[in-house]
């Protein structure tokens, strides 16, 4: 079989030099050898340079690189991405902690495969294709997991149903690919504590990883403070101010998030009054809470998953940060994050300051926070920094 190859219009390789790991169809002059979704293409300039292979996809960004030399993507290719996601996970301290068995082995771009996600929780690995490309060699990345872990993870569970693109029509059913059935899911370890993880009915691949690092510096403020855990999930950041917080509170509009929640606080602090939780919209909560919280968290669900809902999104952002910058404790401490992709850094800091501004309140910025190392952001493509995060001091 020929591999169909892309030739760009003049000057459209430009992007590709500076290391760019996404081709738009705009870009494109020519395609030769007609590809189907989820095949591999070779991209060359206008002047029949060759640039970079990738997946091909029929929408707006219609290539998706995996390297910028003449490779054969078979399975060495892969095997050796994936021990390079290995080597940098564990010089990040990331891989092979004790008291740590949850984290993220392939983040899409982040490590040169736009695309595929790889997460681990003790020994079980959860892979999330976005693409028909990666879901098209998943059984075979799937068995080079076991293999290149040492043996540290024995299954791994493919999880592409909600992942894979609509147009593409590829039935999916969740399930097993490689190593024995080991459930739905288990419990995992996370800088010490414990936390039920469930990869078959959980969100994304059933815990939100990104926030370690975030979780933990909320361990440094919520001392002798009342909490409130705003979009808590399943309760990270409640289980980690329970450590020395006065009260904890949790609060989601999922059923199942709050009682995964509370299961997880109870994990950790037994039969532990200081903590309560509410399945109720947050904005709601927020209208009839009281004034009395002196460490608010709020982490969102992405507001805005496309470039056209970014003005609803950011004025999202303002709403509810301006609440909650009203209602803290003087003196309170509020976390506040972003995960919209397309809502950058300056316009999430932009929309919160407006918050604060129309509060009146002084607030000092501790920290501008964002992703751990095992979510490591391609610098060549700035739209892998997701995960952005404010840390307020609220007078
Ligand atoms: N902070 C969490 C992750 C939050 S994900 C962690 O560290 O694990 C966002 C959460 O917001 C989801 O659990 C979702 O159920 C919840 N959510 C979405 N819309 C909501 C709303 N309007 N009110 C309250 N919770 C909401």
């Amino acid at each position: 079989m020929t591999t169909a190859r892309i030739i760009l219009k003049k000057g459209k390789e430009q992007s590709v030099r500076r290391y760019h790991p996404w081709i738009f169809s705009g870009a494109i002059a020519d395609v030769k050898d007609a590809p189907g979704e989820g095949d591999i293409v070779e991209v060359y300039a206008s002047d029949g340079t060759f640039l970079a292979m990738g997946h091909w996809s029929p929408g707006s960004i219609a290539v998706r690189i995996l390297s910028f030399e003449k490779r054969e993507p078979g399975q060495e290719f892969f095997r050796e991405k994936l021990n390079q996601a290995l080597r940098y996970r564990r010089e990040a301290g990331v891989a092979g902690s004790d008291d740590t068995n949850v984290w993220r082995l392939v983040h899409g771009e982040g490590d040169g495969m736009p695309g595929l996600i790889i997460d681990i929780y003790g020994q079980v690995a959860v892979i999330q294709a976005h693409t028909a490309g990666f879901w098209k060699v998943r059984k075979m990345i799937a068995g080079l997991v076991p293999e290149i872990t040492g043996g540290l993870v024995t299954s791994v569970y493919d999880k592409s149903e909600g992942t894979l693109p609509f147009m593409a029509k590829l039935d999916h059913v969740n399930g097993y690919i490689a190593g024995e059935d080991a459930g739905s899911g288990t419990i995992v370890k996370e800088n010490g504590f414990r936390f039920r993880v469930d990869w078959d009915k959980g969100q994304k691949t059933g815990f939100f990883i990104d926030q370690r690092d975030n979780r933990n510096l909320l361990r440094q403020y919520s001392h002798g403070r009342k909490v409130l855990n705003m979009f808590g999930y399943s309760g990270g950041f409640s289980v980690y101010a329970m450590t020395n917080a006065t009260e904890v509170h949790t609060v989601d509009s999922s059923s199942s998030a709050i009682s995964l929640a509370d299961e997880n606080v109870s994990l950790n602090f037994d039969n532990d009054p200081r903590h309560k939780s509410f399945t109720e919209d947050a904005f709601s909560f927020m209208a009839r809470m009281k004034n009395d919280y002196s460490l608010i968290i709020l982490d969102p669900p992405a507001f805005a998953k496309h470039q056209s809902a970014l003005d609803r999104a950011l004025q999202g952002y303002r709403r509810l940060n301006a609440v909650a910058l009203s209602k803290i404790k003087p003196g309170g401490i509020l976390f506040t994050f972003s995960c919209s992709q397309v809502v950058s850094r300056d316009d999430f800091r932009r929309s919160v300051f407006v918050a604060a501004a129309n509060t009146g309140r002084k607030v000092r910025i501790m920290h501008q926070t964002g992703q751990p190392p095992d979510h490591p952001v391609n610098i060549y493509h700035p739209e892998s920094e997701y995960l952005k995060g404010l840390v307020l001091y609220v007078e």
